[in-house]
């Protein structure tokens, strides 16, 4: 018999100057030349982090937050990628496989089309599955509220999980 969970995640950064976090615009693990960047504990990468979310959601195992406390300075400024890995092998180690992953990406600068075929494929390599299984779009606010402004940036993400238990 197949088991089924889907999990949903979401995460949102505030942006700042570069100059001011010094700190590289990360989105899915890659490096985006960006003016800006995230205020986080972490590096501030929303795609992992709603990943990690959804992941953890789908197998009812908490969130990003109790895994990796903020209050724990060992994950200050951590490579968000590593949080990622770890949420993967905790998924195996459930006895789940992560059959796909779709994500939409939010913020109105830069332009992500000429990137979303890296994210895609470093996503598709941290959570085991072929690239074609991993869905990533990105739109903009439409210029309202904060993402608009171009003050955040956020990202929603929903996986399957599958099991022959
Ligand atoms: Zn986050």
């Amino acid at each position: 018999m197949k088991s089924f969970r889907v999990g949903l995640g979401y995460d949102l950064h505030q942006l700042v100057d570069q100059k001011i976090n010094q700190f590289p615009f990360k989105l899915g693990g890659i490096t985006i030349p960006f003016d800006k960047s995230c205020i986080a504990h972490s590096d501030g990468d929303v795609l992992i982090h709603a990943l990690c979310d959804a992941l953890l959601g789908a197998a009812a195992l908490e969130d990003i937050g109790t895994h990796f406390p903020d209050s724990e300075k060992k994950w200050h400024k951590v490579n968000s990628e590593e949080l990622a890995q770890k949420v993967v092998q905790l998924i195996h180690q459930e006895g789940w496989q992560i059959n796909n992953i779709d994500a939409t990406i939010i913020l109105e600068e830069p332009k992500l089309a000429p990137y979303k075929e890296l994210i895609k494929n470093n996503i598709a390599q941290i959570a085991q599955i072929p690239p074609h299984l991993v869905s990533i779009k990105a739109k903009t606010n439409e210029k309202m509220d904060s993402i608009g402004k171009g003050l955040a940036v956020a990202a929603h993400v929903v996986v399957l999980l599958i099991s022959n238990r």
